[in-house]
């Protein structure tokens, strides 16, 4: 609500009926009409008429992203995902999502599933599926991140703690999305005044930026992991991995 306050005080957006608002002192008295108030329907705002999806790698790279028509439909994911994964040999082996159990419900029932059974399973994000009923049987049988009766040995991995002893933990990160959006979540504020074409540009570019600096933090991390070996040291015994910031006046 603040945000839509915030931005109806944009000059440049038009305001339709009397400009005498604008003499108002009092601003805050100005923001409870302006918010509740119906007179500016007619331009162009981020958040009133988009929500972007977006569909990442548990790494964290972005695969694809989409604005969505003021909310996010299981339908419209479902289509979203079968225009991205038209062939099925690339569809995923895991779609994790807030929605999971919604969207598996409506794939059964639309009959898409046949298409989607032989390569993936719909499964809801562990952020989101605390707080899923736990009830719901088809959430709780088919949906879960990360089931620890032997179900999905590729989801649930045993690794051990520092005293060796054994312990489940997640095989991937299944919060990329979430994380993505709470990293996107700081430009919302100058995205929310852009135009349709500086928002999909703008959006494209944080994406991309964000996919870049994914893939350098993994090389990074390969090379650490790869080839300690291979750290170069100069004649004074000093080593230069990847990361390492050296004080050359000692
Ligand atoms: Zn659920």
């Amino acid at each position: 609500m603040l945000r839509r306050a915030q931005e109806e005080r944009q000059e440049w957006l038009p305001y339709a009926a009397d400009a005498e608002g604008l003499e108002h002192d009092n601003l805050e008295e100005q923001e409870v009409e302006e918010v509740s108030g119906t007179k500016y329907k007619n331009y162009f705002s981020a958040p009133r008429f988009y929500c972007v999806e977006t569909i990442c790698a548990p790494c964290g790279v972005v695969i694809a992203w989409r604005k969505f028509a003021k909310a996010e439909g299981v339908a419209k994911i479902l289509r979203f995902l079968e225009d991205i994964y038209a062939d099925p040999s690339f569809r995923p082996s895991y779609i994790a999502i807030d929605k999971g159990c919604a969207l598996l419900k409506h794939i059964v029932k639309q009959g898409h599933w046949p298409t989607w059974e032989p390569t993936t399973q719909i499964i809801v994000d562990s952020y989101h599926y605390i707080n899923h009923r736990t009830t719901d049987h088809l959430c709780r049988t088919w949906c879960n991140p990360a089931p620890l009766n032997g179900d999905a040995p590729n989801l649930v991995v045993v690794d051990e703690d520092k005293e060796g002893r054994p312990y489940y933990k997640r095989a991937f990160n299944t919060q990329a999305c979430e994380q993505l959006n709470a990293w996107l979540g700081g430009f919302q504020t100058v995205l929310n005044r852009m135009t349709v074409s500086n928002f999909d540009f703008t959006m494209h570019v944080l994406l991309f930026l964000h996919t870049q600096r994914v893939i350098a933090r993994q090389q990074v991390r390969q090379e650490e992991a790869g080839d300690e070996s291979e750290d170069e040291e100069d004649e004074n015994g000093v080593r230069y991995g990847p990361q390492e910031v050296q004080d050359d006046d000692d």
